[in-house]
């Protein structure tokens, strides 16, 4: 097996700030959580360690007596967690379950140093959006699959040829030859024909997002659905990144309340980002059964993330700033700022409906 290891330069230059590796992020979650308190949720295979980060207290007194889909059964949804009582509402933020998708890793760093210090990754003050995320309870799992990203050498995507993310990022048969998206998933676990593992996998070549749900493979998989199960987060952002202009995909088999608010939330995302000059992606609700050549969409993590406990599931994909003629041209500064949009406006929109439910 020969594999070229060959790496490509871009003409963007990857600044400081930007933290993406596996090693740093280890650091900012052991060394650099003071405000908040940091856990291990898991061990990879890879013997790398996964983290979480918490802030602002946890409010157990106000859980029911049933898991969610139970209290669902018994049509009482407080029977499961009594989410509306709670003085702070609940944002969990995971990163990095494709581990060569580093845009939403800085980001979900970028949340911990704004509740730490007031500062953002790249070290600018960001007092409102400090003061919305300190009056919720914030979960940050910045890296869910270290595994994968300790095997993808790049440290930034922006400038470089999309192929060359997606060699990386869905892997390469022994000859070389691309998998590409969505291909690589007809492969799973990830074994055999493999140049390289790609970083969608950990180092069992398992992909979280479509692992067994009578039987995960991967105790990180348990893990994040037993930590979302816990806290009953009111809302629970996913974040993955694509080489399309910043976009909120649809969540498949959650009730059609929770795609309206879906689509809600992305259409006044997009504002937002057509306000700062940004191009943003489609409506959710006009992408549901694209690409399908009928209705069987994946029953996946993140619809198991909601039937576990996550209300307002969004599933966010940022660019990567990769460079083909489909490509959304993003730098790194741009797409920090998009990702505080989207926590900013999941902020507000938990702070204004415990106002409004009183
Ligand atoms: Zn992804």
């Amino acid at each position: 097996m020969t594999v070229s290891q060959h790496l490509m330069t871009s003409s963007v230059p990857i600044p400081d700030w930007w933290i993406t590796d596996a090693d740093s992020i280890e650091r900012e979650l052991t060394e650099r959580v003071a405000v908040g308190e940091s856990t291990r949720l898991s061990v990879s295979p890879g013997g790398r360690h996964v983290y979480a980060a918490y802030y602002g207290l946890a409010e157990p007194e106000w859980k029911g007596t049933a898991n969610f889909n139970s209290a669902l059964g018994a049509k009482n949804p407080d029977a499961y967690y009594s989410r509306n009582n709670r003085t702070r509402p609940v944002l969990c933020i995971i990163g990095g379950i494709h581990g060569h998708e580093i845009e939403g890793m800085a980001s979900a760093l970028s949340v911990i140093r704004i509740l730490e210090s007031g500062l953002d990754l790249a070290g600018n003050p960001q007092p409102e959006l400090a003061t919305k995320l300190s009056r919720l309870r914030v979960i940050v799992i910045p890296l869910a699959n270290p595994d994968g990203r300790a095997r993808v050498p790049y440290r930034g995507w922006s400038g470089i040829p999309q192929d060359e993310m997606t060699r990386w990022g869905q892997g390469t048969r022994s000859n070389g030859e691309l998998y590409r998206w969505q291909p690589c998933k007809a492969v799973h676990p990830m074994k055999g024909d493999v140049g390289i593992l790609g970083g969608y996998f950990d180092d069992n070549g398992v992909n979280m997002m479509h692992d067994d749900w009578a039987e995960p493979m991967s105790e990180t998989t348990k893990a994040l659905l037993r930590l979302v199960a816990a806290e009953g987060p009111d809302c629970l952002i996913n974040l993955h990144s694509y080489s399309s202009a910043p976009g909120v995909l649809p969540t498949a088999y959650v009730p059609d309340s929770q795609q309206r608010r879906i689509d809600a939330f992305a259409s006044k995302l997009y504002a937002r980002l057509a306000d700062r000059g940004h191009s943003h992606g489609k409506q959710p609700a006009d992408l549901i059964g694209v690409g399908l050549a009928s209705a069987e969409a994946p029953l996946n993590l993140q619809s198991l993330l909601y039937h576990v406990g996550a209300d307002l599931p969004i599933l966010f994909e940022s660019p990567h700033g990769v460079v083909s003629p489909t490509a959304a041209p993003f730098g790194y500064e741009a797409i920090l700022d998009v990702h505080h949009q989207l926590f900013e406006l999941a902020a507000e929109e938990l702070l204004a409906g415990r106002m409004v439910k009183g």
